[in-house]
């Protein structure tokens, strides 16, 4: 079991959900308060980001409506207008303890473009240098679900990578992850630590959402593997608990720490294992899939076996066994209809088709990452 002190981490992402900021379907003024104070004491000892939820709640309580709405324009309406509130409330929380807060609105684009990832990054660390507290959601009003992040915590897990954070606290509604449903199990316990997410406690997430936000527990626990890639632990923890927040940072055995990778990924690989959108998936043959997830190669056209989607040259693209298992992602080197003419066969007889001079591997090793569930993930002690 890793220390759970995190009183020395330098930089941390405090993800809050809806579910935290509000009460039956209404913004919680006095939590929100207790939530701020608590925040406001953590941001003089650390490099404090928040990435929050709430806009969508806020603009549904502003427009009167019963409850939050269906189509996505509405959504985006809602946000729109929440999201101004939403700010007007950190900035009279946070102006009145000496702190300046600044609204970053990310969307996925964000993170798939290198450019506009490194732009986002710079502003960071420029808002750190001036002890501003950056509070950021996703920037719902020009969202729409095809190119959504989708959810908060996701987004934090992105964050989190983004900043190089030391430390990721997702605030939810729940006590953190159980070993059954505690509303149906009464012998559910509380796990207190996680060293990997396997497959196992992917599916102890799978079931279990909470009502008002847009994520459940599924979608906290990727963003702690998200972080964990990066070298980042995650705590999810109840943020309606008085005092949460402190009591995670003083190292109270409190929700679920999920330990950080000892070896993270390179920032290369965690983009192309979670900032991009597959176009197409490649079925291999398990010849395929040993030698690149055990061999660490590169994917030949000879082990593929299908090619489905319409991709062109240099997009991302799933990687998937017969049984239809995704197990990695990586840049295709062809585009989707050469592939299909290549699929299958050897190198001497791809240069018959293609001519000399042709790209010998579907996707090179170095454009390739494994998100298969078979990492072997070490826990490390908070950054010092
Ligand atoms: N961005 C949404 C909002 O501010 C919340 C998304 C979520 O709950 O994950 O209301």
């Amino acid at each position: 079991m890793p220390t759970r002190d995190f009183s020395k981490a330098r930089r941390i992402v405090i993800k809050l959900g809806t579910g935290v900021l509000t009460e039956r379907g209404h913004f919680d003024a006095i939590h929100f308060a207790r939530l701020t104070a608590d925040l406001a004491d953590i941001a003089k000892n650390h490099e404090l980001t928040l990435v929050s939820s709430g806009a969508v709640a806020l603009g549904v309580e502003r427009l009167g409506l019963s409850k939050r709405p269906k189509t996505v324009s509405s959504k985006q309406a809602a946000a729109a207008i929440g999201q101004g509130l939403l700010m007007n409330r950190y900035e009279n929380a946070f102006g009145a303890a000496g702190f300046c807060v600044a609204q970053v609105l990310l969307t996925h684009g964000d993170f798939s473009s290198r450019t506009r990832y490194l732009n986002a990054r710079r502003a960071f660390e420029c808002l750190f240098a001036h002890g501003a507290i950056p509070v950021v959601n996703e920037n719902d009003t020009v969202s729409v679900d095809e190119i959504k992040l989708g959810d908060n915590d996701n987004l934090a897990g992105l964050v989190a990578g983004l900043i190089s954070a030391d430390l990721l606290i997702i605030a939810s509604d729940v006590d953190g992850l159980y070993s059954a449903d505690p509303r149906v199990d009464p012998k559910a316990e509380r796990i207190s630590f996680v060293e990997a997410v396997t497959p196992e406690i992917e599916s102890l997430a799978g079931g279990s959402r909470s009502g008002v936000g847009t994520g459940g527990m599924a979608t906290k626990v990727h963003a702690a593997r998200c972080a964990a890639e990066a070298g980042v632990p995650t705590v999810i923890v109840n943020g309606k608990a008085p005092g949460i927040l402190p009591r995670v940072l003083s190292g109270e055995d409190v929700g679920t720490l999920f330990g950080a990778c000892l070896a993270p990924l390179s920032a290369r690989k965690r983009w192309l294992a979670h900032a991009l959108r597959p176009k197409g998936v490649l079925r291999v043959d398990d010849g395929a899939r040993n030698a690149v997830l055990t061999l660490k190669r590169s994917l030949l056209p000879s082990g593929i076996r299908a090619v489905e989607g319409d991709f062109g040259h240099g997009d991302p693209v799933d990687v998937a066994d017969l049984s239809g298992q995704v197990f990695a992602r990586g840049l295709c080197t062809h585009d989707s209809e050469t592939l299909r003419r290549i699929a299958g066969r050897h190198s001497d007889e791809i240069e018959a088709i293609l001519g000399q001079g042709f790209e010998e591997e579907a996707i090179h090793r170095d454009d390739l990452v494994d998100i298969s569930h078979e990492p072997t993930p070490t826990p490390r002690p908070p950054a010092a």
